[in-house]
């Protein structure tokens, strides 16, 4: 019998292929499989920080069946809550790279100083010490879905269920920039602020220092995260530049042929509150960009910029080619998963929640945070060789327009499955585009309530 506490050389030579694709982790996995090869015994003589890839991972011995959920987004921190809700008997385990949360949604309203980095900012050991579960603060690696295995920086951990969570990735390659070291350079210069909170505090920082001039902000097409941010982030810059009576030109470039969604309330605030700051160019599909010359190209003109937040089209996180499930056909590199109990065609024991998930629900953290509620009691019943009836997520989704009071639309959405073309769509959609005082604090009061349940009792 196998001792699942013992790394294997096979197992090690699967992770260290997996993480052959992440390009921070792949040095090190490779070092320790090459000392591997020459010499399997003896691993004595490697620095620690490798020879610990070869452990399992120092946790608390699991007392139930344990589920490690992959990335502590708005997915992973209510699955981790609500798997111990519906089984106490779980062992959960949430892993992040992140040392602490700091909030997307609201984000924008932090950029006009609405709030404080504070109401954004939670920590992941009050959330695990109010739900029960263990949070570990590593990097995941790779996996061996044959032992159950997965693979940190800290070592490994086996696993009975696993929830991978780990959200998005950008991807360059989808307005023409293709070589890695262009890819580095626009995320360094014009982070996108999608995807890692270092950047929203940089664009908080250009937006706050811009001397004038033209400021390019885009919107990409595809499945993007949260489809109505791009348009209310262009609002806050306009705001922030209004109020510091600087001379700014806000260029929108929208990769859509319209405004995606509270299309009628943008508009209103494109016109009647930035007309002097605001020029929204829809069918502006980004076919190139030159760095070093700042700018910008569509298929029908070139745009030069002083500065600007540019958001590529979205994928789902690498690490589900890791795990060896993404369709790589799939321009979003999905995973092909049921998508009425989101576990991995052919393996009930992994599950695919939150933004990297294959359904089309809207990448937001509200539409995440019900689907993992209604997947964590999915989890729960397959354990008990139990089934639950699927029912929709729910979107529910804010946007700032004016600030100094905070104005803001919302929108709420379920969704269907439209048998005659086969594709989810929305049901019982509420739209409230006329944004108001009233929206802005019912928006604040939402993301208040969020991280409420997310992290305190
Ligand atoms: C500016 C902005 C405004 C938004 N506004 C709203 C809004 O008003 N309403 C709304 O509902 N949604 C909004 N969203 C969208 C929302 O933030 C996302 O939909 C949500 O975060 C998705 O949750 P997730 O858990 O799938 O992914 P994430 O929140 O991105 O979490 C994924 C986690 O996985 C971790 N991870 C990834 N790889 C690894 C690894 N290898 N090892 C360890 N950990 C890893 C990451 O560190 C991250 O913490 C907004 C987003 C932005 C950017």
């Amino acid at each position: 019998m196998e001792n699942k506490n013992k790394l294997s050389r096979r197992h090690f030579l699967k992770a260290g292929a997996a993480a052959g694709a992440l390009s921070g982790s792949a040095f090190p996995l490779q070092a320790a499989i090459a000392a591997d090869t020459a010499a399997p015994d003896n691993t004595a003589a490697l620095p620690f920080s490798i020879r610990k890839l070869l452990n399992e991972a120092t946790l608390p011995k699991a007392k139930g069946a344990r589920v490690v959920v992959v990335g502590g987004g708005w997915s992973g921190l209510t699955m981790a809550k609500y798997l111990k809700i519906h089984n106490p008997a779980f062992d959960v385990v949430l892993i992040d790279k992140r040392p602490e949360f700091i909030s997307f949604p609201a984000s924008n309203s932090w950029l006009a100083d609405q709030i404080n980095l504070d109401f954004l900012t939670h920590s992941y050991f009050d959330a695990a010490r109010a739900h029960d579960y263990h949070f570990l603060n590593t990097t995941v690696l790779g996996f061996d879905r044959e032992s159950k295995k997965v693979f940190t920086s800290s070592g490994f951990i086996n696993y009975d269920y696993m929830v991978l969570a780990p959200g998005i990735e950008y991807d360059y390659s989808r307005i023409g920039v293709d070589d890695p070291e262009s890819q580095m350079r626009l995320y360094n210069d014009y982070p996108g602020g999608f995807v890692n909170s270092s950047e929203v505090i940089s664009i908080k920082r250009k937006l706050h220092t811009f001397k004038g001039g033209t400021f390019i902000l885009n919107v990409p097409n595809g499945e993007y995260r949260c489809t109505a941010a791009p348009y209310e982030r262009a609002c806050m810059a306009a705001a922030i530049f209004r109020k510091r009576r600087i001379k700014a030109k806000i260029l929108l470039l929208d990769m859509n042929a319209e405004i995606r969604i509270k299309k009628q309330g943008f508009e209103k605030a494109f016109s009647s509150l930035y007309s002097d700051y605001i020029s929204y160019l829809p069918s502006a599909e980004i076919s190139s960009i030159d760095i070093d010359n700042k700018t910008i190209s569509t298929d029908f003109d070139d745009y030069q910029f002083d500065d600007a937040i540019i958001y590529p089209p979205v994928r789902a996180s690498s690490l589900l080619e890791d795990a060896g499930i993404a369709n790589l056909k799939n321009s979003q590199k999905v995973a092909n998963t049921d998508p009425y109990k989101y576990h991995v065609i052919g393996d009930e024991h992994v599950y695919v929640t939150g933004d990297s998930r294959s359904q089309p629900f809207s990448k937001g953290g509200h539409t995440a945070h019900s689907e993992a509620q209604y997947v964590a009691e999915v989890i729960a019943a397959h354990a008990l060789g139990k089934e639950v009836r699927w029912r929709s997520p729910q979107t529910m989704c804010f946007s700032a327009v004016d600030i100094n009071p905070l104005k803001a639309m919302s929108i709420i959405t379920f969704y269907k499955f439209n048998k005659l073309n086969k594709e989810f769509e929305f049901d019982r959609t509420h739209m409230m585009d006329d944004w108001n005082i009233e929206g802005g604090q019912a928006s604040l009061a939402w993301a208040e309530g969020m991280y409420r349940d997310m992290f305190y009792k």
